[in-house]
């Protein structure tokens, strides 16, 4: 599905020199590359703070733990997402309200967050699938009226800009109260293990982020609450800022890959091609198609015959995961997320394709579902 041995390739020397670097100064925690990388995220994003932590479920962690929620306390997300943004509203004995998706850009339908609002009610995750953001001026006036955080989760869609109805752009991730992603390697911006961090403009919020992720410490050995310890450490901060100059050219790679797919797929009766939200960018950590009236188990055993990987991101909705049943949930809660996760596939995508790669993947998925 990727190729991070040739992308690494293309940037060794850079690589090999940042890792040399830290090696050579044995700082392999809180070294003086952590605050160049959080400092260079910041002015790429354009948002006032960047606070890097272990990964990107840690993120979301820190930052609902920084908001100061309590138990019982209720936070909505999208039932179509990866686990880690439900199961740490979960961890926290926050109670996760799960909402439906718009069928076309699969993320959180702003009429759903609306209807799923109680008094309880204290903030909302926005996941930005896939590589695209979530309709953020429409949520954003809803936590505005019902005075709510925004917690974005941006572990797919860095680097993603959205454009505001007054014509001002601005990046994924920074126009919420905290925004979060992940630097695993898979991510558009990758690290050579885990990572993640978080953004804000609120500087009182990221002083507190940064108290959590560091044991609840005000002052040395002074502890006023419970934190987590959660760090980024050199060697992925070096890594890091090599790669982040080249971020807005991998997802141009990938956005010339889903245009060639988009093109090649062109009027498949059984293929709809991944939707462009007018107010996003895409930055396509994903090329997911969604499939009608063909098996789509039989389609992938197909291309696997063929040497051609694909994914199911994702198969089973949250509100169907045992570890999230709920009595409010049923099968048939949420049709469009339901529906998705029958028919959604997942192509290869990456910054690394030759031509002849992506024709030949793109020649066998037509001949598979059209015959
Ligand atoms: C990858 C991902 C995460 C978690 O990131 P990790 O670094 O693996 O913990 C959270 N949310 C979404 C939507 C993701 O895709």
């Amino acid at each position: 599905m990727v190729d991070l041995k040739t992308q690494y390739d293309r940037i060794k020397g850079e690589v090999d020199a940042a890792i040399a670097e830290v090696l050579e100064s044995t700082q392999f925690i809180k070294g003086p590359g952590v605050k160049k990388f959080e400092d260079s995220l910041a002015a790429y994003m354009g948002v006032k703070d960047v606070i890097s932590c272990a990964n990107g479920t840690d993120a979301l962690q820190i930052a609902m733990m920084a908001l100061g929620y309590q138990p019982g306390d209720e936070i909505i997300t999208a039932s179509f997402t990866y686990v880690a943004t439900a199961e740490v509203i979960a961890l926290l004995k926050l109670k996760p309200v799960l909402v439906e998706v718009n069928p076309d850009t699969f993320t959180i339908d702003p009429a759903a967050i609306e209807a799923a609002i109680t008094p309880k009610t204290r903030g909302i995750v926005p996941v930005h699938m896939f590589g695209q953001a979530a309709d953020m001026e429409a949520i954003l006036k809803i936590a505005e009226k019902h005075k709510l955080h925004l917690i974005e989760d941006n572990a797919q869609a860095i680097g993603s800009e959205i454009t505001l109805s007054n014509g001002h752009k601005v990046k994924s991730g920074t126009l919420g109260t905290v925004g979060t992603t992940s630097f695993f390697p898979s991510k558009n911006l990758g690290c050579y293990g885990d990572g993640g961090a978080m953004f804000t403009n609120d500087t009182a919020l990221a002083k507190q982020i940064r108290i959590v992720a560091n044991h609840g410490q005000t002052q040395q050995y002074v502890h006023d609450e419970i934190g987590v310890n959660s760090r980024l450490d050199t060697l992925q901060a070096a890594i890091l800022n090599v790669k982040l100059k080249y971020l807005d050219d991998y997802a141009a790679r990938r956005r010339g890959v889903a245009d060639f797919y988009d093109n090649a797929f062109k009027g498949l009766a059984n293929v709809q091609t991944p939707a462009r939200a007018p107010y996003s960018t895409h930055v396509f950590h994903q090329y997911t198609l969604k499939l009608s009236g063909t098996n789509r188990d039989e389609v992938r055993n197909r291309l696997s015959e063929k040497g051609i990987p694909s994914m199911i991101y994702y198969p089973i909705p949250l509100h169907l995961q045992k570890a999230y049943k709920d009595s409010r949930y049923k099968e048939g809660a949420f049709p469009n997320t339901e529906q998705l996760c029958k028919s959604v596939l997942s192509l290869p995508i990456h910054t690394e394709f030759e031509p002849e790669e992506l024709e030949y993947i793109a020649e066998t998925f037509k001949q598979i579902v059209q015959s």
